[in-house]
């Protein structure tokens, strides 16, 4: 069975209660899945330094080139530097309000995996995919896209479905819904991806809440997942944790 994780995706936010006490608070959770904070850039080593060691500290973003003229962008090896240890690739939104094309999150992977970091690859389909009837589709083309060479070299790589229409939108996907994704995400990882990748961790994120996870984290056949607007709470990031945990 795959590691379990909760991923927390500050955006471009930091939490109300301030980024010390929050760390503080989810640092003194004493067991169960790994947990994993994304602040923006400039916070990462201060969220290193204030984090408990067992947590990862995670990049919500990367270049995809190693260095050069690429203003406003971050590389890999930076990202390192700064304490991240994960890095979010292919969120949908990167991709759709900054156009990333699957070209790019391959590449960014190419980068990722020998820089040290590990990726945790978004990937979803929006309504219209879904209301056509190809999701399944959809998924395993994303996937087939990003199965770059470096795949073989990685140690661990985790696989958030997020569908596109439950992010941030208080519309979450039902527990049978994501059992039928994560099959086909499956599928297509044993027919796309190197061998030892077969097991990913698939995590589910889309509008999660401690109020909706406890169906999905039974049945959805998940082993985490990404939170985006709840994960700005300690205690709900937590709760999230528990629910998993108990599942
Ligand atoms: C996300 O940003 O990855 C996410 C799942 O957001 P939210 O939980 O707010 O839908």
């Amino acid at each position: 069975m795959a590691k379990r994780y909760v991923i927390a995706n500050w955006k471009m936010n930091l939490p109300p209660e301030g980024l010390e006490k929050y760390l503080d608070a989810v640092g003194a959770r004493q067991n169960g899945p790994a947990l994993v904070v994304a602040p923006p850039f400039p916070y990462l080593k201060e969220a290193r330094r204030k984090a408990a060691p067992s947590m990862g500290i995670a990049a919500q973003n990367c270049a995809d080139h190693q260095s050069g003229a690429f203003t406003g962008e971050v590389s890999v090896g930076m990202l390192r530097d700064c304490g991240a240890k994960f890095v979010i690739i292919g969120h949908s939104e990167r991709r759709t309000l900054y156009h990333e094309t699957d070209a790019v999150v391959a590449r960014k992977l190419a980068l990722a995996i020998p820089g040290g970091l590990t990726p945790v690859l978004c990937i979803g389909e929006d309504l219209k995919v879904r209301d056509a009837g190809h999701v399944a589709r959809f998924l395993a083309d994303q996937l087939k896209a990003a199965a770059t060479p470096e795949l073989e070299q990685a140690e661990d790589v985790l696989v958030a479905y997020e569908p596109i229409w439950a992010i941030g939108t208080g519309r979450n996907a039902t527990p049978a819904m994501v059992a039928e994704a994560v099959g086909e995400i499956r599928h297509a990882l044993t027919r796309f991806w190197p061998a030892k990748h077969s097991e990913a961790a698939i995590l589910y994120g889309g509008s999660a809440t401690p109020d909706n996870v406890a169906g999905i984290a039974a049945e959805g056949k998940i082993d985490g997942f990404l939170v985006g607007g709840a994960s700005l709470d300690s205690g709900k990031f937590l709760a999230i944790s528990r629910a998993l945990g108990s599942a």
